[in-house]
């Protein structure tokens, strides 16, 4: 990796550019005059420049005034991209009398020609305007590309100012970080763009563009408060978009919005910025960059054809606020690493999720931030790989060595960036949403400036700068701790009899990694926010903070990680604290929101071999329980908004059902039965008419009928659609696709037994595509021994398609029966397995389906020793992977089982 600093006399404080660009080229011409500062008397004989696909023409070292001026020898060093200089006839460089020198250079470059979306949009780039007026030309530097356009000290740890010049052609507009100074007539229809002296900034962030582009121009009014008095500005923004420029209208408002927002926040305009310009591009590898005062992105992000599309513009209200916080975090204030990436970008979309949440409505209450976003990431944290936030960007950087420098993706590290996003949330809930604010407003002081805006800093910096204004070390020790350690802690609760509450932390491991051998891995405690809810519902304000293995509160709680916020599961381990969540459940105190994080911890503690207990099953069915008599009606459920929660019990109930089937203990399949059953009567009218369903209720209904799939009330409401189906496919056209499946699997479960109804049954397949999926995951329900052996015919010789083949075989893994069934599934596939592996190619899909298929035999272990002898010589799959994915869920499985209790 080409990002060690270089080891140079002085360091570089200001680059005066200037650029001849002719856009028909595939090279432009430049030169660079650049400052440095040195101590008075160093004595050097050579300066390290990075320069990547540069020639340099001319070199040499002047005083500041150019009153000395000596050439310099250049050489190369392809692979470091540096250009090296050295004084001319190998003496020293005799400039010891200076604190300054400059070093001016003549080059050329590349311009890369970008014609579709996989060519890489770095250093100097240009594409074909999309009206064909011309060329667009742009520039991308980060983290490392810089060094495409001029010579430089390509680090974030240095700042310099940047004063530039562009020649080219009159028809194109030139738009860059400062504003334009002058542009001056060169004649033959050229023209010099003088833009002036940038505040000081790291190499990544500067840049420019050229071309035919339309623009809109706002000024947008800013207040501050200045010594006291409130003052007006005008700030002026402006859109360049080469075409359809009225497109950006809700871009444009969006700015107008969230600056003056952004301002407040802050307590001080963007210092320095006179200006901001966005430019659309056709092509941009990033999708959007923050340079400062320039915002790149690419124009399918900020046009807006379709202004009812909803998702389309909360997309872009969210891009638009992260690149606005950038100005200030990441330019202004800018960080010496690419160590820093992650939480830079943490950052940014963190602050513009709060001004959002806050203007519009909350975000980090949505389902989208905590499953969609910061769930994924916590499920990576729990597995035996995972690394602490700062030891995964040095396994990227470990990964990127030798090949280059890498792209800002490559760095970029996704489950890093999310736990970021949920650290500095938690963060600002616990030290309080206003105080926060004011800290970091303080770091955009005067007073400040020469500590964090003219050196890069590391963001430790600004917490230990925050903890000194709020009094207090746990900041910036929270905020070490959550970057220095891995995976990700469980919290667990109990209620002692006392009538007191016991907290324990430890490290979390998913059920994937199976019995974890605590000696192997560090339990280091870490920093959790609690979010404590009390019985009454209010916050607890005793403690907010768990530093320690352990915390013993002499009250009663009702609920830890309130509304999700802390990056965390909470295990509930006393009956009263499950009475606390069900009481709650009953009269509607416990918000849905809660309550579903409190179902989805339990499913990642039940089967899982180093936290599941008992407890967790009571917990879970007295929550189930409490669901069927808290509610009269499907209908009442979802119209109060706990539908989330209780699908989430469902699925629950759906893995309890395929462990127990794969016990084969009928007592056990008959309880989960039962628990269906019981639903059934509570929730389902006998007469229901399936093709009346509400669509908000259609996901219950059909999990509630296939649980139930053996009892003869649900066959009766399934098989007047089943039968107008078999008559003419096309009834069921507008009918759900989910309640669908299920009624085609209570019909397989329970109507196709003989040979003729199987081919009826088979007909559907043939009529119908559009149920395609619902049709191939009925078929695994079949019962007979005759069917499955025909079923699995059906799977060697009639389907191609894999995912197909797995939907099919799943369920008959899943749900089949008896022993029996299990020998044909395995003799069926001994015999044709190399048959698949050299139909499927690829590995990853033979083992979708190898691991299916050994799903089955889950508390089988004498197949285990079978099974290795057997796939000894298959070299296109990671058998011994397999094999000890196996051995685990099979233990899993056992867990399940010897701890589960009604
Ligand atoms: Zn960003």
């Amino acid at each position: 990796m080409l990002l060690l600093a270089l080891d140079n006399p002085g360091k570089p404080v200001n680059y005066k550019l200037e650029l001849d660009i002719d856009p028909e080229s595939s090279d432009f011409s430049g030169s660079v005059d650049i400052t440095f500062h040195i101590e008075k008397g160093t004595i050097f004989n050579e300066v390290k420049l990075h320069a990547g696909d540069l020639s340099i023409v001319s070199a040499s070292i002047t005083n500041e005034n150019s009153t000395y001026e000596a050439k310099l020898d250049v050489s190369y060093d392809t692979t470091q991209q540096l250009a090296i200089f050295r004084n001319h006839g190998g003496n020293t460089l005799s400039l010891t009398e200076c604190q300054i020198y400059r070093l001016k250079l003549g080059y050329t470059g590349k311009i890369n020609d970008i014609a579709s979306p996989g060519d890489k949009t770095v250093g100097v780039f240009k594409a074909r305007h999309p009206d064909n007026k011309g060329y667009i030309i742009a520039t991308h530097c980060q983290p490392s590309f810089a060094r495409l356009i001029y010579p430089c000290v390509d680090e974030p740890s240095v700042k310099t100012t940047f004063e530039l010049s562009i020649i080219s052609s009159a028809t194109m507009k030139a738009v860059s970080a400062a504003s334009i100074d002058v542009i001056e007539d060169i004649g033959s229809g050229k023209v010099k763009t003088i833009f002036r002296k940038t505040p000081l900034l790291t190499t990544s962030l500067f840049g420019f563009t050229l071309g035919a582009f339309d623009t809109i121009k706002i000024e947008i009014p800013i207040t501050q408060i200045v010594e006291g008095n409130e003052e007006q500005q005008f700030f002026p923004v402006i859109m360049n978009s080469p075409m359809n420029v009225s497109l950006t209208s809700f871009a444009i408002e969006t700015v107008k919005t969230y600056l003056p927002i952004l301002v407040k926040y802050f307590n001080n305009f963007i210092p320095y910025l006179e200006k901001l310009d966005f430019v659309l591009l056709p092509y941009l590898n990033d999708m959007v960059m923050e340079n400062f005062g320039m915002i790149t992105a690419h124009m399918n992000l900020l046009l807006l054809a379709d202004d009812k599309n909803v998702a389309l513009k909360k997309q872009m209200v969210q891009i638009i606020v992260h690149e606005l916080v950038h100005q200030w975090v990441g330019n202004f204030i800018s960080f010496d690493s690419w160590e820093s990436l992650s939480f830079n970008e943490s950052f940014a979309t963190w602050l513009s999720y709060y001004l959002i949440s806050e203007n519009e409505e909350d975000y980090f209450t949505s389902n989208d931030y905590v499953y969609g976003e910061i769930q994924p990431a916590m499920v990576h944290d729990s597995g035996l790989n995972s690394q602490s936030i700062r030891d995964s960007y040095y396994s990227i950087m470990k990964q990127l060595d030798g090949k280059g420098s890498g792209t800002t993706r490559e760095l970029f590290n996704p489950y890093s960036y999310f736990k970021g996003v949920s650290v500095l949330r938690s963060l600002q809930l616990t030290t309080g949403e206003s105080l926060l604010q004011k800290a970091l407003a303080h770091l955009f002081t005067t007073e400040n400036i020469p500590r964090f805006h003219n050196m890069s800093i590391k963001p430790i910096d600004i917490f230990n700068e925050v903890g000194a204004m709020l009094k207090s070390e746990n900041i910036a020790n929270y905020f070490s701790s959550w970057n220095r350690l891995p995976g990700l802690p469980i919290l667990s609760v109990t209620a002692t009899e006392d009538e007191k509450t016991k907290l324990v932390q430890h490290r979390f491991f998913s059920k994937e990694c199976g019995e974890v051998n605590e000696t192997d891995f560090e339990d280091v405690p870490y920093h959790i926010p609690l979010f404590t809810l009390l019985p009454d519902g209010k916050n607890d304000t005793k403690h907010v903070l768990l530093t320690d293995r352990s915390l013993k509160l002499d009250y009663r709680i009702l609920l830890c990680n309130n509304d999700a916020q802390g990056y965390y599961y909470v295990s509930y381990e006393s009956d009263s604290l499950y009475a606390g969540i069900c009481q709650g459940l009953q009269n509607k105190t416990i918000s849905s929101f809660n309550l579903s994080k409190i179902v989805e911890d339990l499913s990642n503690f039940i089967g899982n071999l180093n936290h599941q207990l008992p407890i967790h099953f009571t917990g879970f069915f007295k929550i189930l329980n409490s669901f069927i008599s808290s509610f009269e009606s499907i209908d009442e459920m979802v119209k109060s908004n706990y539908s989330i929660p209780f699908l989430k019990c469902l699925a629950v109930l759906e893995t309890l059902e395929v462990a127990v089937y794969k016990s084969k203990r009928t007592e056990l399949r008959d309880q989960i039965h039962k628990f269906g059953t019981k639903m059934f009567k509570s929730f389902i009218i006998n007469k229901i008419d399936l093709r009346e369903v509400p669509s908000d209720q259609t996901t219950i209904v059909s999990k509630i009928i296939r649980l139930t799939r053996k009892n003869q009330k649900t066959i009766n409401i399934c098989e007047p659609i089943y039968k107008s189906l078999l008559k003419n496919v096309s009834s069921t056209n507008k009918f759900p696709v989910d309640l669908l499946e299920s009624v085609l699997i209570v019909m397989t479960t329970t109507q196709v037994k003989t040979v003729k109804q199987w081919k009826e049954h088979m007909r559907l397949l043939k009529d119908s595509h559009s149920m395609k999926a619902a049709f191939f995951s009925s078929l695994g329900y079949v019962s007979t021994e005759e069917l499955v052996t025909k079923l699995l015919n059906f799977i060697d010789s009639d389907i191609k398609d894999v995912n197909d083949v797995t939907l099919s075989l799943i369920s008959l893994c899943h749900y089949n029966e008896t022993r029996n069934v299990n020998n044909l599934i395995w003799k069926w596939f001994t015999s044709s397995y190399k048959q698949w592996a050299n139909k499927l190619h690829d590995a990853q899909s033979f083992s979708q389906i190898f691991t299916i298929v050994l799903s089955a035999f889950i508390n089988d272990a004498k197949w285990s020793s079978e099974v290795a002898e057997q796939f000894k010589d298959i070299t296109a799959v990671d058998i011994t992977t397999l094999l000890d994915s196996w051995t685990l869920e099979q233990q899993a499985g056992a867990t399940i089982l010897n701890q589960i209790a009604f």
